[in-house]
C-alpha cells in the first residue's frame, strides 16, 4: 500500500443524492473476542456477468435464447469499454440490448455517499446493496498509481477491537460480481474525466487515469469469503475482454491470518501480494488484538505467511499499526524482527500503520518518536519497514475506519 505522505486537505461530500433512509445495522455487536464465519444474511444479490466465468457467460447468454457471441460482446462492453448504458452497445442488435443489460448487467451498487480528501486525491464511496446492506470503497491517486481499497464484505465477523467494521459484526457476505463493481465504478470515475474536484486536472498527467493497484483492505475479511474473493481476482486479472487485464502483482489480499486460506490462495496460481495483519509478535497480546489468533497463533501465521512467499515468491507484508502503549513497545519490535529473520531474510516487510481513530475506542496512535523507535529497530536487525500512508483518515476512510451503517 502507499508509503507517500499525503498532504491532508479539506473534506468535500461531491455528491450527496437525496436522503435516502439507512437502515439500522442489523447485527448485534460482537461481544469480545467473538468470531463470526457464517454470514447471517445470504445477500443474493441478482447474477451478474462479472460473476461468471467466459464459459458459464456463454451458457447464461444462450440460456435467455441469444447467440453465444454476445458473450463477448457484452464482456467487452463492461470490461474493456466500461460502457453502462444499452445505446452505446451500437453491435448488439437493438430488439435485445436492453433486456441482455437487465439481465446480465444489472446495477448491484447505487451510491449512497461520495466524500474527497487531500485535494481530491482521496475518493470514498459509500455504497449501498440491492438488499439494503452498506459497503464502502476508497479510490486513492497517487503520482505513477491509482489504488482502490474494495470490500468484501458487508461488515466483518473478526472482531478486532481497533477497527471500526470489526466492531459492526458481520452482516453479509459480497458476491464477486459486488466486489467487482466497485473497480469499475472507479474505472469509468478515472477514464470519464468526471473527476472534476480539487486540483485533478492539474496533476492528471502526472497521476494514471486508470486503476493500477486493489487492495483488499476494505470492510470484511476477503479470506472468509474465498470463493467470491477469488473470483473477484479472476475477474480482474483475466485479459481483456474477459477480465480487467490487470497485474496480480498491483493486488493485495489482506488478511487477519486464516491459514487454510493462506495456504489455499498460494496454490491457485495467481501470485497476488499478501499482507498479514500481525500487529503483536506475542500470543498474550495479539490473542486480544486479533481474536483469530486464538484459533491460529503468531507462529502459525507467521509460518503461512513464509510458506506463502516460497510458492508464489512474493514478498509478504506484515501489518502492524501502532497502538500507543499497547503494543509499540521497542522489545515487540525486536521479538517482530527475530521472529521474521528466523525464517529468513528478503522474503517480508513490515508496514506500520499510525493507529486511525475509531468511535468508542479509548486507543490512540503511538507518540511519533515511539513509532521512530519501532521503525529504527525493525530496521536495525536487517526487516525492511515503511511507515505506511494513512489516507482519507478525515473522511474516515482510512484503514480500519470503514462503518457504512453509520456513515
Ligand atoms: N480483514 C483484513 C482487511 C482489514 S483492513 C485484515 O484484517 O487484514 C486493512 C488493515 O487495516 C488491517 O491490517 C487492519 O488490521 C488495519 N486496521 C484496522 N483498523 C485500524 C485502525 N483503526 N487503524 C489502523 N489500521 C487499522
Amino acid at each position: 500500500m502507499p508509503d507517500v505522505e499525503p498532504t491532508p486537505g479539506p473534506i468535500t461530500a461531491i455528491s450527496t443524492p437525496a436522503p435516502v433512509a439507512l437502515p439500522a445495522p442489523s447485527v448485534a455487536r460482537p461481544k469480545r473476542g467473538e468470531l463470526t464465519f457464517t454470514a447471517p444474511r445470504a445477500g443474493k444479490p441478482p447474477p451478474h456477468l462479472a460473476d461468471l466465468d467466459p464459459a458459464e457467460r456463454k451458457a447464461a447468454v444462450e440460456g435467455l435464447g441469444h447467440k453465444g457471441f454476445r458473450a463477448k460482446q457484452l464482456s467487452t462492453h463492461y470490461f474493456e469499454r466500461l460502457v453502462e448504458s444499452p445505446q452505446e452497445m451500437t453491435d448488439l442488435p437493438k430488439s435485445i440490448r436492453a433486456d441482455l443489460v437487465a439481465r446480465l448487467l444489472p446495477p448491484l451498487l447505487t451510491p449512497i455517499r461520495t466524500l474527497t480528501a487531500d485535494n481530491g486525491r482521496t475518493i470514498k464511496s459509500v455504497w449501498r446493496l440491492h438488499d439494503g446492506a452498506l459497503v464502502e470503497s476508497v479510490l486513492m491517486r497517487y503520482p505513477r498509481r491509482v489504488t482502490i481499497c474494495v470490500s468484501s464484505q458487508a461488515g466483518c465477523g473478526m472482531n478486532c477491537p481497533f477497527c471500526a467494521t470489526g466492531q459492526e459484526g458481520l452482516t453479509r457476505n459480497m458476491s464477486t460480481a459486488e466486489i467487482v463493481e466497485q473497480i469499475v465504478h472507479a474505472a469509468r470515475l478515472l477514464k470519464g474525466g468526471t473527476l472534476d474536484v480539487g486540483d485533478i486536472e492539474a496533476d492528471a498527467q502526472s497521476s494514471p487515469l486508470r486503476v493500477s493497484n486493489v487492495v483488499f483492505m476494505g470492510m470484511g475479511e476477503a479470506l472468509a469469503n474465498y470463493d467470491a474473493a477469488i473470483g473477484a481476482i479472476r475477474r480482474i486479472t483475466d485479459p481483456t475482454p474477459d477480465g480487467l487485464g490487470m497485474s496480480a502483482r498491483g493486488i493485495t489480499m489482506s488478511t487477519v491470518g486464516l491459514v487454510p486460506a493462506i495456504d489455499k490462495l498460494a496454490a491457485e496460481g495467481i501470485p497476488v501480494t499478501l499482507a498479514l495483519s500481525l500487529h503483536a509478535p506475542d500470543d498474550k497480546l495479539r490473542d486480544e488484538l486479533v481474536p483469530i489468533n486464538t484459533r491460529w497463533s503468531v507462529d502459525e501465521a507467521i509460518d503461512a505467511a513464509y510458506r506463502y512467499f516460497t510458492v508464489t515468491g512474493r514478498r509478504v507484508s506484515i501489518e502492524y499499526a501502532l497502538i500507543r502503549d499497547m503494543n509499540d513497545q521497542g522489545w515487540r519490535a525486536d521479538l517482530l524482527a527475530a521472529k521474521l529473520n528466523a525464517r529468513g531474510r528478503g522474503w517480508v516487510h513490515v508496514n506500520p500503520i499510525p493507529l486511525n481513530p475509531t468511535p468508542g475506542s479509548m486507543w490512540t496512535a503511538s507518540d511519533p518518536g515511539v513509532e521512530r523507535e519501532f521503525v529504527r529497530r525493525l530496521r536495525a536487525l536487517g526487516v525492511p519497514t515503511t511507515v505506511r500512508d494513512t489516507r482519507g483518515s478525515d473522511i474516515d476512510g482510512a484503514c480500519g475506519q470503514l462503518a457504512a451503517a453509520t456513515a
